[in-house]
């Protein structure tokens, strides 16, 4: 375990308090980084150098802080306008959290609902000046490096894919109810197709579990020194610092590895009372499509070896080059 991961576990249990219509996001320093008298140290011990405002927020970030209130708090002590302070401290905690240096807890809904109202002026942008529009940010959820912290950035970041499988759910049962001559064979379809979607949707939260904490245990295995873990909307990781190509390879190739793994063993479990007559596999559909579902979730995994991933990316270059720089994630 790398030095700082222990107390950052412990430092990670106060909670982001609960959102409000107008507080929708709340930040912390993350976990390994501590505030210095002029600026952060981030969880490789690095220094890095803020202004004394800069300096200032970051001392006010040792626990989760409600965004709003802390803009007030700033408003105050430097006798400025909290809306102006707003702007700058959005700003300014958007690009520490691209940094990797804070947390930002934020309702994936509500961010959802922001992007997706900037579509029309997107929209605008392109026909008039024929702009392409910036890629939206999203704020990541910063957690340790530690096998709770990953399950947790895990679970968090998969919420998302929960409530969506839960409507597919109820909408199963309301379109099986509408279609079926009976309730009672309304039931037992809306009852398979909940099955079915239920039980996709946990072996898609558990393959991602597997897959990261290959991530952070190969990472540990290999010295290459876990940092963190974090959980956006429908994406999870574990962030290190890249040592040597063999290494970073290892750590990479490790996620989408043990993700297949598990999934293989997933179908082998389903397949194994169907061995003596396969044929009963296909009278059985139930279990015919959850098969079909897992092997859709290999295919997804597979897809982690190709560079259009960040895993992929981080592999096929560390395999080109012996040594890298520091600061990737996986
Ligand atoms: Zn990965």
């Amino acid at each position: 375990m790398p030095s700082g991961a222990t107390s950052a576990a412990a430092a990670d249990s106060p909670t982001c308090p609960a959102f409000t219509v107008r507080s929708p996001a709340c930040a912390r320093l993350a976990p390994g980084v501590s505030a210095s008298r002029t600026g952060l140290v981030d969880a490789l011990g690095e220094h890095v150098q803020l202004n004394p405002s800069g300096a200032l927020v970051a001392s006010l970030l040792g626990e989760w802080i409600e965004v709003d209130g802390l803009a007030r708090e700033l408003a105050m002590r430097m006798d400025l306008p909290a809306q102006l302070v707003r702007v700058s401290l959005d700003e300014f905690l958007t690009d520490l959290n691209r940094r990797q240096l804070v947390g930002l807890n934020r309702s994936f809904l509500a961010e959802f609902g922001a992007r997706l109202a900037l579509v029309p002026i997107h929209a605008l942008e392109m026909m008039t000046i024929r702009v392409l529009p910036v890629r939206a940010f999203a704020s990541r959820r910063r957690y340790p490096p530690t096998v709770l912290g990953v399950i947790r950035a895990c679970v968090e970041a998969y919420q998302p894919t929960t409530w969506i499988a839960l409507g597919g759910v109820v909408a199963a049962y309301l379109i099986s109810l509408l279609a079926m001559p009976t309730v009672a064979s309304a039931l037992f379809v809306g009852s398979a197709i909940a099955a079915i979607i239920g039980f996709t949707s946990l072996v898609l939260v558990a393959s991602a579990i597997a897959h990261e904490l290959a991530h952070l245990l190969v990472a540990r295995a290999t010295r290459s020194r876990p940092t963190g873990s974090y959980a956006g909307s429908g994406v999870a990781g574990v962030t290190f610092s890249e040592r040597a190509s063999v290494a970073t390879a290892a750590t990479a190739a490790a996620g989408p590895l043990a993700g297949i793994a598990f999934l293989l063993l997933v179908a082998a479990a389903i397949v194994l009372p169907y061995l003596g007559a396969p044929s009963r596999l296909f009278d059985d559909r139930l279990p015919l499509a959850q098969l079909l579902g897992v092997l859709a979730l290999v295919v997804y995994q597979a897809w982690g070896f190709t560079p259009a991933t960040g895993d992929g990316r981080r592999l096929w270059s560390a395999v080109r080059r012996r040594a890298q720089g520091p600061g990737s994630h996986a």
